[in-house]
Parts: C-alpha cells; structure tokens; sequence
C-alpha cells in the first residue's frame, strides 16, 4: 500500500483550545508520524501515511474536536513524501495575514471547579485556576498566533511544576497559555478606598473580602474584560449605596449567583434559559423575577442574572451564599475601566478594590442575552461570544472595515468570506468612549494584520463612527440605518432572497434627513425600496425628547387637537407648566428644533408618558420595559390606525388611548395595534419577513409578533439594537 504525505490545514476557531493536543493524541493513537503547528491561518497537520488512515484520521478530526473549537473548512493536499520518525507538536509559523479565530474569554470549567475546591489539589483556591479548555483568552491577547508571549500572562514565569504541565501533550494544560498557580502566576491584592494595600496571604484574600462585602462595603473587583462595582444583594443599604454614588437611580442592576438552585429562589426560568445561564459564555440572562424588588430593578419584572464565570467568582460566592450585584465598572458614558488607574477615578465609589496584576489588554463587558419563545436574543454582545468570526454569504472583492453606529457601537473587519465583529464597544458620547472605539479599530488590525480597502459607515453625518470614517482618505461607503438592521440579520442567516423587512427603532438617519424609526422595506443585498412607514410626529425639543417621553406625548396631542391639546386634563399635559405648554405650541406649530420622526421606539415612549407610567427617562430603554410590565395578557383588542398611501397614521390610537382608564388595558391594547400595523402592510407581500431594530428587544412585542409570523425571522448572534449594524454595513457592500 503507497504511503503519501499529506498537508492538512484547518481553519476555524483552532487556538488556545487545545486543538494541537487533540492533533497529538488523535494522530499517535492512529500511530501516525508527521507534525502539527500553530499558523497565522489556523492549524497546519502533516503526516505521511495511505489514503485509507488519512480518511479515518480527517473523519475523527471533525467528529472529536475539543470542545471550545469550531472548524470552518479543513483542506488537505499531497505534498513531496516526507519520512517522519514521530509525531511532533512544532513552533508556531507566522505567515502572512492572520486569519484565525481569536478564542473568546469562557467560563471556569466543571474539571478546574473541581480542582479548585479540592483542598488537596496543589491549585487548591487558587483564583486563576484554567486550563485548556476554560478560562481567559481574548482579553488577554496581544496578538495572533495564540502563545503565552502574545498575551499578557507573559509577565508571569512558569515554576518547575507549571511548566511540566504545559510541555506535556497528555495534560489538560498543555500549551494552557493562562496556566499557573500560587508560586508563578497572577495574585490578588486588595486596596481600601484611600488606595492603601492591605497585606494579608494570598489564601486569606477571598475570605476576608466575603466579610467586607457582607459588613455592605462596595468592592471594585478588577475581572476578566474589566472591573465591576459589586455589593451583597441582600444589604438594601448597601445596594442604596451604590445607587447614589453612582448616581445611577434606576437602572436595573444584573446579579451574580452561586448557582441554579438559587437562580430558582429569584426567577422563573425555562429549560432553555437554564441552559443558557450555564453554558461555557456565562451570559446575563433576563429573566422573569419571582417578586420586583425596586432596589435592584424598580418596576420592571425581569431580572439579570449571571453565574460565577472566573475561579475568583466561585471562590467568593462559594463562602458567600447570598446573590451579589455586579455591574461594569465606569463613568456614565464612558467605557468599562480596565486598569487601577481607570478605576482609581472612581474613587468616592468604592469602599475597597480586589485587585490582581495580569494586565486586561482587551475590555470586554459581559454579554447580555433573552429567550423569547425559545429563541436566543442577543441583547449585548460581548465576553464569551466576542470576538468570533461570521461566514458571509458572499465573498467579498474588498477588506471592508464597517463603522457601525454610535450607541452600542461595534465595528467588524471582514475578507474574503468573512467577517469579524468586535465586542459591544458602547455609546461614542464621551471623548473616552471615542478613544476607546478607535482602540477596537486599531486592536482588530493589529491582530488580523488587517488594512482596509473600504471603510462603511451609517448615513448620519454626526455619528462619532461617521466623521471618522470621512476622516480617512480610504474609500467609503454610506449605508442607510435601517437598512442595515435589517441586512444584519440577513447576512447572520445567510438568507439570499428579497425580503420584508420591519424596523422598530430608537432613531436613525432617514434618506430624507428625518428621523426614522418605523420603518418597513422590501430589500435584497443590492437596494432596498421603503414601502411603508409610521406617520411624522415632531420631536419637540430635538434630542431632548429622546430623553423625555412627555414631549413626544405633547408632540402626538398637538397632532391629534392642536391648540385644544393645552386644555385636555391627560398626564401628559399635566407633566407641563403653562409657561412650558405655550412655548411648545408655538414650537410645534412652527417646527422650531422640532425634527420629524416615524421612531416606534419614540412612539413607546410617548404612550408611556400619555398614560402617565414614565415623563422624564432616568435611562434608555425604561419606558419600553416599564410597558412590558404592565401588559395583561387577558386583554385583548387593538386601537385604530388609518394605512394609506404608505403611510401609517396612529393619530386614531392616541386619540382612543388617552380615554381609556386602564393603564394595563391601554399598553396591552397597544402593543396589539402594533402587530396589528405589521399585518396590515405585509398583507400584500410573499416576501419572507424579517425583524431588526432595538424595539424588538421588547420581549412582549416580540412574543406577539412572533405569535402572529411564526416563520418572521429575528437575528440570533447579534443583537436587533445598534450592535447589529456593523453586520448589516458589511453585507451591504458585499456585492460593491
Ligand atoms: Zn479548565
Ligand atoms: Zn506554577
Ligand atoms: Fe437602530
């Protein structure tokens, strides 16, 4: 039988997850001689053996990978015969453009947990116990390919003992870049509020921290991606605490807990929720709260809950038993600190800080997802799922580098058939944020060795992400907002034909200068036609109005009575002084800083402050959820509208809304007429239906819709808000 030799390369997410190991035993248990590397591209596996072994060796390959892997495409060629003498793990090569997955940050895995609480095991507490299938990668990656020297666990040295694991092909360490323990690897240490170290044992730290956060003293707790503010749960005064001097009032904080068990005791959770709390991403999955607790998420009825996804995280919550509030750690606007200097501004927050000496290289928040009618939606998507590769649907002619928008901004990298998105970077409303966003930019290059033909970016010219994209001399394209929600979701399906799209949104830039927001369009990668949108209503105030519900309320009663708007006796007008009603009228009428918008996400909020739930917003999203807590799933019946020309005109609903005494009745009665809207349009289409825009993250519209469109497909990777858009760009000039 002829022996070749055969050159096998495997692209995908094959490093820093023990691929070569796997390689290694896969290959001398088939008593295969030949070598296996690391490259920039991915894997690269030679072996000199017949066509009959090569075919079982391939099959197992793809059936048995490790776990953290996915492979992409596995190509295999013949090549000049080469005489191995054994099987070898080689140095890594670096050739040319990088096009391997970087590994996200996962959790701690069942066999370190184990090890971790086992107080014979030599790692025993130790609190950056890993291995190489858990544990820290992308935040501590410099660059590709993954080695110990491209990340920040350089500075640490191995012991004797550490080493012996990581040159051992048949240890779960081997070539564990995060490996080490109390002798050589990262320590805690732990400051008070006047940024004094404390010195106690390594050992002692956790124990000693568990009583202070149990005495309710607020702890900023540097993590994988960043640092987050952290209290006991249950200490009201505490959580009181953290709200002032955050000044965050009432937005809904997210909760760390020891475990399912107690998951249950807080949230009602399905088996698919459970499944994803406990997946190797370690999400915030919203849930339904067993009982409101208006410290911890004033009147909404769903929680944030996460489980420990780091050995310090287990270690604390193991000696605590109670939920711990975790929330990133950063000035209002400003980006997840990551460093003791960034979070020593916050000083005046915190009581003490738990720190540790691996550097973060790359912020990363923690990803938050929902299940709607057993669906995965992403809501933030960061630690655990970024930054991972999306296969195209074409390829692409360029290096395209897409922008994104400007709040919950990413951005993506893409070449030939794929595309690369980063991690949730934030809103570019601060000048750090800004800073911080370029530094994505440049980290995505750095790493993929990347250098773009085409640079995307949304239509609005005062999007951050727009003026920097201008700024270049590269080539650029506009994409419009909408449009590129919707092609966001086109391209994670992979979808090909024309569609229907819906886009329910906050704002985005309109080919006619208004704000749109209520939008829907047939569209395909080439174009799209806009068929059908949401009457103009004024935004009076402009960008105020985002931020206060009452003047969009104001805005759909002067639509709907004009003058005699001033004398009706609803919250809304209320919500004014006389002074105040006056002027707005006039601003109104005359269309003074009054731009037009067709926003659905506007229109959420304007109902809510017609029915007198919320006036003035204390943060995003919070008219749309307190809506959600009201719906009554009893009620049934939907308000009028008129569909005509294209133009969908509410002016019947508002009018019928401001009559009707039941607060509940009203919202369900509400988000009825807004399906209600999307049958009407779409009744004349075959067109497959397609859901984007940040409205939909409202579970109950969504439920409804879905309920109504069963075959409506929504994004499940990336989320309907901004942090879709960056997809959506790429798609967009796919075809360009
Ligand atoms: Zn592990
Ligand atoms: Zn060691
Ligand atoms: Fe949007």
């Amino acid at each position: 039988m002829g022996h070749f030799t055969y050159k096998i390369e495997i692209r995908g997410r094959v490093q820093g997850v023990g691929f070569r190991p796997f390689i290694y035993t896969l290959a001398t248990s088939l008593n295969l001689y030949g070598s296996v590397l690391n490259n920039t591209q991915g894997v690269l596996i030679s072996v000199t053996t017949t066509p009959e072994i090569l075919d079982i060796f391939l099959e197992k390959i793809e059936k048995e990978f490790p776990p953290l892997a996915f492979i992409d495409n596995i190509t295999t060629q013949k090549i000049k015969t080469e005489k191995f003498t054994s099987f070898e793990i080689l140095d890594s090569e670096v050739n040319g453009e990088s096009s391997a997955d970087i590994p996200p940050d996962i959790y701690t895995c069942t066999e370190c947990e184990k090890e971790l609480l086992d107080s014979k095991n030599r790692r025993f507490n130790y609190p950056f116990i890993s291995c190489t299938h858990c544990g820290v990668r992308y935040s501590m990656i410099y660059d590709l390919p993954y080695d110990r020297e491209n990340t920040s666990m350089k500075e640490f040295e191995m012991c004797k003992q550490c080493s012996q694991e990581y040159t051992n092909p048949l240890s779960r360490r081997y070539h564990a870049q995060p490996i080490g323990c109390f002798d050589c690897g990262p320590k805690l240490q732990l400051l008070d509020a006047t940024n004094k170290y404390t010195p106690l044992q390594q050992k002692d730290i956790p124990q000693r921290v568990v009583d202070l956060l149990l005495e309710g003293n607020i702890f900023a707790i540097k993590g994988v991606g960043g640092y987050h503010l952290v209290c006991d749960a249950g200490n009201d005064e505490a959580i009181k605490r953290l709200r002032e001097r955050k000044k965050r009032a009432k937005k809904p904080f997210a909760l760390m807990v020891k475990d399912i068990k107690m998951v249950k005791s807080l949230a009602k959770i399905s088996e698919a929720e459970e499944k994803l709390l406990l997946s190797k991403e370690r999400p915030i999955v919203l849930l339904q709260a067993l009982c409101k607790n208006d410290l911890i998420a004033p009147n909404i009825s769903y929680i944030g809950l996460m489980l420990p996804y780091t050995p310090l995280h287990i270690l604390l919550l193991d000696k605590l038993k109670t939920p711990l509030v975790v929330t990133s750690a950063n000035l209002s606007d400003d980006p997840i600190c990551t460093s003791l200097e960034e979070i020593q501004k916050l000083e005046g927050i915190y009581d003490y800080i738990l720190e540790h000496n691996r550097i973060i290289v790359n912020a990363c928040d923690d990803s938050v997802m929902m299940i709607v009618k057993g669906q995965e939606i992403m809501l933030r998507r960061a630690r655990g799922y970024a930054p991972t590769s999306v296969k195209l649907p074409f390829k692409t002619k360029n290096n395209l580098l897409a922008m994104g928008a400007n709040q919950k901004s990413t951005i993506a990298i893409a070449m030939d058939d794929k595309a690369i998105l980063s991690p949730h970077i934030g809103d570019l409303n601060s000048i750090s944020s800004v800073e911080h966003y370029e530094k994505n930019i440049q980290t995505l290059k750095r790493i993929y060795d990347f250098e773009p033909d085409v640079l995307i970016h949304d239509k609005h010219p005062n999007y951050e992400s727009t003026k920097l994209a201008l700024k270049t001399k590269k080539t650029t394209n506009a994409v419009q907002h909408h449009y590129a929600h919707i092609l966001g979701v086109m391209a994670e399906k992979k979808l090909q034909e024309r569609v229907f799209g819906v886009v329910f949104d906050g704002t985005g830039y309109g080919e006619d200068k208004h704000l749109w927001g209520g939008e829907f369009m047939t569209c395909d990668y080439a174009g799209y036609e806009r068929v059908a949108h949401i009457k103009y209503f004024k935004l009076l105030g402009g960008a105020k109005a985002i931020k206060e519900p009452k003047r969009v309320a104001l805005s759909l009663l002067f639509d709907c009575f004009g003058r005699e708007a001033l004398s009706l006796d609803t919250p809304a007008i209320k919500a004014f002084s006389k002074t105040e009603l006056n002027t707005y009228f006039v601003a109104w009428k005359n269309s003074l800083n009054a731009p037009l918008s067709s926003s659905v996400g506007r229109l959420f909020d304007g109902v809510a402050s017609l029915l007198g739930i919320v006036h003035i917003m204390s943060y995003e999203g919070e008219s749309g959820m307190m809506l959600e807590a009201l719906y009554d799933e009893g009620v049934k019946g939907t308000y009028s509208f008129t569909y005509k020309d294209d133009i969908i005109d509410i002016e019947p609903m508002i009018k019928e809304i401001i009559l009707q005494e039941s607060k509940s009745v009203a919202v369900s009665k509400f988000f009825h007429t807004l399906v209600e809207i999307i049958s009407a349009v779409y009744k004349d289409y075959e067109l497959p239906i397609v859901l984007g825009g940040g409205v939909f993250q409202n579970r109950v519209l969504l439920e409804l819709v879905l309920d109504k469109f069963p075959n409506a497909i929504i994004g499940n990777r990336f989320p309907p808000n901004d942090g879709g858009i960056a997809l959506g760009q790429i798609a967009s000039t796919l075809l360009k």
